[in-house]
């Protein structure tokens, strides 16, 4: 590069500035956070790199982040000596965005500024937060290892485009200096800006220097202000919080800490401290947050532990750290045994990691147990008491594919389940609790999947459970079939979805209805046989049943099948099924059924009661039009 080039922004970053400028003036104190966490992360990957490489570090191996401002000019530089940009660096990583989501960041802003600067920290659109406070930005750096002759320099008005142009510069690092808006003025005061460090920075582990002030006497004697002096001081504490013992670790210094990592403004429901000493040893500071992040259904996202390897940081988001089901905990690992050169696919196989990952799993579920402990626990707070029920609604669903994903902990996982049931007012149940309230010659746990809550609590299927005062549970999350599919049964105790196979409430349905049953299927036989050959394609087969009591018919299918709600998602998904024919059971005291064995129109009538059981359990009629017009004619 040899001239200035200006360059544009690609279309998402010129849509992101002006989102970002223009939703979150109101938060503006957070761009500082942000380049600081950049100019850290800069540090860190300079550390990393040096590793096998010292000479990077040229003659100044310590890493530092400085910060300083000129009133007259108005400007305040944040400067670095990480690892730097190249000039192509420069220029793509700072005038696109690479990672993918930022799409979806936009898509979520919701116009709440506090809701949307916490965002930013998420979306890691950090550095384009500058402009918030600025109306140009100047980068100039240069890369670790590059001649002096090869630095940088960006500069941007944050609109369409940048301009670049090669630069000599003779310190490593980069340098982004800022041009305050008018109304941004007040950020050029130390006071100000050490205040924003400690809220936000406290805990990045490498110095952050800015100026000492001196009082500086008026003229004469009058008057007087703060003036700037050469000497720099470190204004946060620069120590990595999780090396520190407990006992010297504050509640709020823990979930400032929280904070920093996590970019979440709320505190987190618990964590857990510790330095686990054994065959592998590690420190692990594990936190649970309050809230779900906006992509916590992505199985793809990684958990959000960070590795460090001797307070050497590694890695973000190294999911080998943690099963997927617990990718909401966020933290640190920082391992005395994984060699620092760990690469993804070494951490996958390392037995260390193993290791770490068991305890750091025994860990999480620790946690969640102690805070379901409380719910219950004489003495505790209100607020200890909530906290179970707060974390289950947000993470409840992820934590059931553990079921599936962690066989050796599927024990300690059931018991941290919770369901909404049939029994008035009950929105979250334990199994354990249910199974103590069981009726008297109760034999299993029921259970009834659905595609919404509405569907699980109106579906027929739970009349005669109704009826007889028993109660199941509802469940209408989309994991919950494939969950349960791993969960036989709990504590002894069988787990049986109401909607699949005979109903069999075995000593739960005294002998007297087990015989009315038998005979009405024996009377009602010859109609069966005429339903059957009648609903051939659709049914695998047509049986009388006592688990209706106002319905006149639903479906089923056979034990250990896949229910229909579930091959209907895996359809839309796009994935192959194989063809489920339900069975067709009908309540012979109902008046319709019973209208089977006068009426003329037969064939009408054995189709209208399948499609309506289909409709009740949330599926569509194969031909709807077809269905309404049989309504129709017997309607008229
Ligand atoms: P993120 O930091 O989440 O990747 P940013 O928009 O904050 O997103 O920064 C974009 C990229 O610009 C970073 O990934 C990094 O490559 C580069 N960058 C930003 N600040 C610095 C810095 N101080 N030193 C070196 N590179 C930086």
């Amino acid at each position: 590069m040899s001239q200035k080039q200006t360059l544009s922004f690609q279309a998402e970053v010129a849509q992101l500035l002006h989102l970002v400028t223009h939703s979150l003036y109101s938060n503006k104190e957070i761009f500082l956070r942000e380049l600081i966490s950049n100019a850290s992360d800069a540090c860190d990957k300079l550390r990393f790199e040096a590793l096998n490489d010292t000479a990077l570090y040229e003659d100044s191996p310590n890493l530092e982040v400085r910060v300083g401002f000129d009133k007259e000019a108005r400007t305040l530089t944040i400067t670095d000596n990480g690892i730097g940009l190249s000039q192509q660096e420069a220029i793509d990583n700072l005038g696109t965005i690479a990672k993918s989501g930022t799409r979806e960041f936009m898509n979520r802003l919701s116009g709440d500024q506090k809701a949307d600067a916490q965002l930013i920290g998420q979306f890691g659109v950090g550095f384009y937060s500058g402009f918030i406070v600025a109306d140009r930005i100047m980068v100039e750096s240069r890369r670790a290892g590059l001649p002096s002759g090869e630095g940088v320099r960006w500069t941007s008005g944050g609109a369409g485009d940048f301009e670049v142009e090669a630069v000599e510069r003779h310190v490593r690092g980069t340098s982004v200096t800022l041009h305050l808006r008018e109304d941004a003025a007040d950020y050029l005061s130390t006071w100000k800006l050490k205040s924003i460090v400690g809220k936000y920075s406290d805990h990045i582990s490498l110095p952050i220097l800015m100026r000492k002030e001196e009082w500086k006497e008026g003229p004469e004697g009058k008057g007087g202000e703060m003036a700037l002096t050469d000497e720099w001081e470190t204004v946060n504490k620069a120590s990595a919080l999780w090396t520190r013992p407990r006992k010297d670790i504050s509640a709020e210094q823990y979930q400032d800490f929280y904070k920093q990592i996590s970019h979440d403004h709320e505190a987190p429901l618990a964590w857990s401290h510790n330095r686990v000493e054994g065959s592998t040893e590690y420190i692990q500071l594990l936190y649970i947050p309050a809230h779900a992040p906006f992509d916590l259904w992505n199985r793809e996202k990684a958990a959000g532990v960070k590795l460090y390897v001797k307070r050497v940081f590694i890695m973000e988001e190294a999911e080998a750290l943690l099963p997927t089901y617990l990718r909401f905990v966020k933290g640190v690992i920082d391992s005395s045994d994984l060699p620092l050169n760990v690469s993804r696919e070494l951490l996958q196989e390392s037995r260390d990691v193993r290791a770490i990952r068991e305890g750091s799993t025994k860990r999480v579920l620790g946690m969640l147990e102690e805070m379901a402990k409380q719910e219950k626990a004489e003495g505790a707070t209100q607020e200890d008491k909530e906290k179970y029920g707060k974390f289950y609604a947000q993470f409840g669903v992820v934590l059931k594919e553990g079921l599936g994903e962690d066989a050796g902990n599927r024990e300690r996982l059931a018991k941290l389940l919770r369901f909404a049931s049939t029994s008035p007012d009950t929105v979250s149940v334990s199994l354990a609790d249910y199974k103590a309230r069981m009726k008297e010659g109760q034999e299993a746990i029921y259970y009834i999947t659905a595609d919404t809550m509405a569907a699980a609590k109106n579906s027929p299927q739970l009349e005669v459970f109704r009826k007889k005062g028993i109660e199941v549970l509802l469940m209408p999350d989309r994991v919950d079939e494939w969950a349960l599919n791993y969960l036989q049964d709990f504590d002894g105790t069988p787990m049986q979805s109401v909607a699949k196979g005979a109903v069999d409430l075995g000593k739960l349905q005294d002998e007297a209805e087990k015989k009315a049953t038998e005979e009405a299927a024996e009377s009602f036989k010859p109609v069966l046989e005429k339903l059957k050959e009648a609903l051939k394609d659709k049914a695998q087969d047509v049986r009388v049943t006592s688990r209706l009591v106002d319905s006149p018919a639903c479906l089923v299918v056979s034990d250990g099948g896949m229910s229909m709600q579930l091959a209907r998602m895996l359809k839309q998904a796009g994935q192959q099924v194989p063809e489920v024919k339900p069975v067709l059971e009908v309540n012979t005291e109902h008046a319709l059924v019973k209208k089977l064995e006068s009426t003329d129109r037969f064939e009408d009538l054995a189709h209208i009661l399948f499609d309506q059981a289909l409709l009740a359990e949330g599926g569509l009629p194969e031909d709807p039009a077809a269905y309404v017009k049989r309504v129709n004619a017997l309607l008229v």
